[in-house]
């Protein structure tokens, strides 16, 4: 296992689309190395959740958290190839959010707040499910990152985009994390 370095924002690793990962390599060694890896980057981060591209692989693979399991602890689900789509009655759920690749900031965003997705898991099984709220920013947040869409290109109002020291103090405190 090894903690990885985390791609900032400017290196181009960030803006490429990536790409698919063929299912029947999703147990080989390589992929699972890499999930491996990637865990252990996250936590040390202490990431809500990570993307390939955020250590340089640019293939479709990320880990989305924001949900607990039934002991209230944060579950974290490994998604490859995920494809997400809004679902009926979505409304729009605004947070300022961060990202590894952007350190020591944080911008307002919306998104739709109710998706589905699909993906592969990292046994190579077949994932259908829905997510609400908060785990459902954060996965499309992460899912952005494949292809190469970071959370500061979703930021409308600028004024709402800061040093996450100052936007503590100063931008909505309530709204934050
Ligand atoms: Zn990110």
């Amino acid at each position: 296992m090894a903690i990885l370095k985390v791609a900032r924002m400017g290196h181009p690793v960030l803006r490429q689309k990536c790409t698919t990962i063929e299912p029947d390599q999703i147990t080989g060694p390589e992929v699972q190395r890499l999930i491996r890896d990637m865990f252990e980057t996250m936590v040390d981060y202490a990431g809500i959740g990570l993307a390939a591209p955020q250590v340089y692989q640019p293939v479709r693979l990320a880990i989305a958290g924001g949900e607990t399991d039934r002991q209230g602890r944060p579950k974290f689900r490994v998604l490859i190839n995920p494809e997400i789509t809004v679902r009926p009655g979505a409304g729009q759920l605004g947070m300022y959010e961060g990202c590894l690749s952007v350190p020591g900031l944080r911008g307002w965003v919306e998104r739709p707040d109710r998706v589905n997705v699909k993906a592969y898991d990292e046994t190579g099984a077949k994932l259908d499910f829905d997510l609400d709220g908060y785990p459902a920013i954060v996965v499309q947040h992460e899912c952005d990152h494949l292809d190469g869409v970071l959370y500061v290109d979703r930021i409308e109002d600028k004024t709402k985009f800061g040093f996450e020291e100052e936007a503590n103090r100063y931008l909505d405190p309530e709204e934050l994390e």
